[in-house]
């Protein structure tokens, strides 16, 4: 089975599942969830083809070239593969941490990833809300993370599996059981977790930040852990009019307000 084939069977199967999950578990009342979901598409195709276009080698191609080159942190080491392969896969979670870390830390950089903040409604699909220039520049910085590694090709589709899979769990309208958020929190964002990171005001935003460990949060002092009522105050960035058509959202980056 080819890469692309691989991920996108586990990418479409988790989402079916969570689209389930959400019908017997829903957090917030979502009346158009189909609506949403072809828009949310719409982003990610659009971001797919411009990476595809201008970095055709992707992630787990740069692995294999810069293995092949004996670049990287891992080339110089030489450890079994399994070691490098599991610190390759912790490595670039909290790469990608930072990574979000520095998208709302730098105005240039909180214009694109506010495309994905202006949602007013969550749900698995948020995972597929982000601007195509934002995913082209996460690619181009995983890519620098992944030859600065040395990170084997496995382990960077082992991650882009899981990354995927988690930014959909973690986007997902469920209310889960209190004691499946608590459990699941202690090693893994969940969809509590992240609603605090989705919620309008700055202070809950610029926390949370993790997408799949939740210790990164904690390491470095951004966990605000989750409020677990349904009666949360919305989502969305303050002050930002969101007009949700496609063509709005791609030209939102250039809006001045929120
Ligand atoms: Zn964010």
């Amino acid at each position: 089975m080819s890469e692309g084939v691989l991920r996108l069977s586990v990418f479409l199967g988790v989402w079916l599942l969570l689209l389930i999950a959400e019908r017997a578990l829903a957090f917030a009342h979502n009346p158009q969830p189909f609506a949403r979901a072809g828009r949310h598409l719409s982003l990610a195709v659009l971001g797919t083809l411009l990476t595809r276009v201008l970095l055709p080698l992707g992630a787990v191609g740069t692995a294999a070239w810069a293995q092949s080159q004996s670049l990287g942190v891992f080339a110089g080491l030489a450890w079994p593969g399994w070691i490098e392969t599991g610190l390759a896969l912790i490595a670039l979670d909290l790469a990608i941490y930072w990574q979000h870390r520095a998208m709302h830390a730098l105005a240039p950089l909180w214009r694109l990833h506010r495309v994905h903040h202006c949602d007013l409604q969550l749900d698995a699909s948020t995972a597929l809300r982000f601007h195509p220039v934002e995913i082209v520049l996460s690619m181009v910085y995983k890519m620098a993370i992944v030859v600065a590694l040395g990170a084997p090709p496995l382990a960077v589709l082992i991650f882009e599996i899981v990354l995927n899979a988690t930014a959909l769990f973690s986007h997902a309208n469920l209310h889960l059981p209190i004691r499946i958020e608590r459990a699941l929190s202690w090693f893994l964002v969940t969809p509590a977790m992240h609603r605090v990171h989705h919620a309008p005001d700055v202070e809950r935003t610029n926390s949370n930040y993790g997408f799949c460990l939740s210790v990164w949060d904690r390491c470095f002092a951004s966990h605000r852990g989750f409020r677990y009522h349904p009666d949360a105050d919305g989502f969305g960035v303050a002050g930002l009019h969101t007009d949700e058509r496609v063509i709005a959202l791609l030209k939102q980056p250039l809006q001045k307000n929120g």
